[in-house]
């Protein structure tokens, strides 16, 4: 019988240093002592990304993207090298390749590349030779052989497309917490595992601040049906499985709530309230590729009207230009920005079939005196800006209000049963 091929992914902070190498390489030679074959994707030392980012920015106002990915790729090849000594020198054949080597081909997107196609085949014959294979994750390489990255968080979406495209029995993502929490348990200590989350969940979970997972490898394992186990690399306890959704999932109505600090409020005043004016806005705005999050706009009154949008910090200024030359275009009036907001979200597939979710959110900022600005839903979940230095003190209070936390853990929402999960 042919051995079970299993995918495994240590994020930066289970590979931050020597010793933690060695810790995952003794981890990863006790699996492969089992007949596993192993496949492991690595990410870059602790926080090297940030550093190497830190340092281009050092040199340079605006860094040419293909050289920031040269540059951030190196991080990674340096954790896939590291780990194949370590578990060489435990006595396991171990074989390190980069992204590109191992053929994980992508378009010219780069720093957000995407995935096009993995061929794997230097995988396949490093396996045959009985070696574990590390790859260094976040990477690949266009069809002319430009080396790119996949995004803040990428090696998550390695992880995945190999797991895919080798056809592996698991893929298990270690990472520096034990699982999928109810929240950020750095910002709320009594944040609960779960055991279990939907791919739709967790991929709202993922773009709505939870950086836990990468989104975009979400939408791909949820595409192929990858079932992924997500556990820390520091205990053998089980972590939370990110699959398809289960019935018992439907008894839950929330089952997480979410903070994007880095986020910014542009609003366009008197905009001219006519067909194909908004149009013409947010079509210069995604020319320009600045993603436009939550938009609201108030009821005209004597045929204009403000219109409001989010966008990440990071795009603030660039935005503020095009929509000042866009705004000036439909003859609108001011264009103003607030940098201090941040996005909190609530989350869960029960919220599909609950009502007076809203209202108990809403009551709990009440309470807080936390003042809510935007607000926008989707079948599961409720997002709403709030000022950015009440983030945290918010996110305990709709942890609270929906009994998430460890002790007592109730939900209890209109026509729910509230039941303990
Ligand atoms: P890695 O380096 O292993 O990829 P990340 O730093 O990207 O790890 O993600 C893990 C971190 O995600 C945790 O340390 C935790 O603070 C944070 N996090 C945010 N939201 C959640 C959540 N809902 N559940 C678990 N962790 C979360
Ligand atoms: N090292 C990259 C980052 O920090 C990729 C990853 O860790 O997944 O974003
Ligand atoms: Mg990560």
């Amino acid at each position: 019988m042919k051995p079970a091929l299993v995918v495994q992914k240590y994020g930066g902070s289970s590979v931050a240093d020597p010793a933690r190498i060695r810790a995952v390489a003794r981890r990863v030679v006790a699996a492969r002592r089992t007949g596993k074959q192993l496949v492991v994707v690595v990410s870059a030392l602790g926080d090297t990304t940030d550093e190497l980012v830190e340092l281009a920015a050092e040199v340079s106002k605006h860094p040419p993207q293909r050289e920031m990915d040269l540059l951030l790729s190196t991080g990674e090849q340096v954790s896939a090298a590291l780990l194949a000594m370590a578990i060489r020198s435990l006595g396991v054949k171990a074989a390190a390749f980069t992204g590109a080597q191992v053929g994980i081909i992508t378009d010219r997107a780069h720093t957000q590349a995407r995935i096009q196609d993995v061929s794997a085949k230097r995988i396949h014959d490093a396996l045959k030779r009985g070696c574990v294979v590390t790859v260094a994750g976040f990477q690949g390489m266009t069809p002319d052989q430009e080396i790119t990255t996949l995004g803040r968080g990428g090696s998550d979406l390695t992880a995945v497309a190999l797991a895919s495209a080798l056809k592996a029995k698991a893929c298990e993502i270690y990472t520096d917490v034990e699982g999928v929490y109810t929240a950020d348990p750095r910002i709320v200590p009594n944040a609960r595992k779960l055991s279990a989350v939907s791919y739709d969940e967790m991929l709202e979970l993922a773009s709505l601040g939870a950086q836990v997972m990468q989104a975009r490898s979400i939408e791909v394992a949820k595409k192929y049906g990858i079932k992924l186990h997500l556990r820390s690399s520091f205990s053998k306890r089980a972590g939370t499985v990110i699959g398809k959704e289960e019935k018992r999932m439907e008894q839950m109505v929330v089952s997480g709530v979410t903070l994007r600090k880095d986020e910014a409020k542009v609003t366009i005043q008197d905009v001219p309230d006519r067909p194909g004016v908004a149009a013409k806005i947010f079509k210069r705005i995604a020319d320009s590729r600045v993603n436009v999050d939550m938009i609201v706009q108030n009821e005209s009154k004597k045929g204009h009207t403000d219109v409001s949008f989010t966008v990440d910090r990071a795009d603030l200024r660039k935005v503020m230009q095009v929509a000042r030359r866009a705004t000036q275009e439909v003859k609108g009036g001011k264009v103003t920005s607030d940098p201090g907001i941040a996005k909190l979200s609530v989350v869960g597939v029960g919220m599909r079939s609950h009502s007076g979710i809203a209202a108990k959110m809403f009551e709990a900022l009440a309470d807080e005196s936390v003042n809510i600005g935007m607000i926008s839903t989707s079948e599961i979940k409720i997002s709403i800006t709030i000022r950015r230095e009440q983030g945290a003190q918010a996110v305990r209070a709709i942890h609270d209000a929906f009994g998430l936390g460890k002790v007592g853990a109730k939900v209890k929402a209109k026509g729910s049963k509230g039941r303990k999960r």
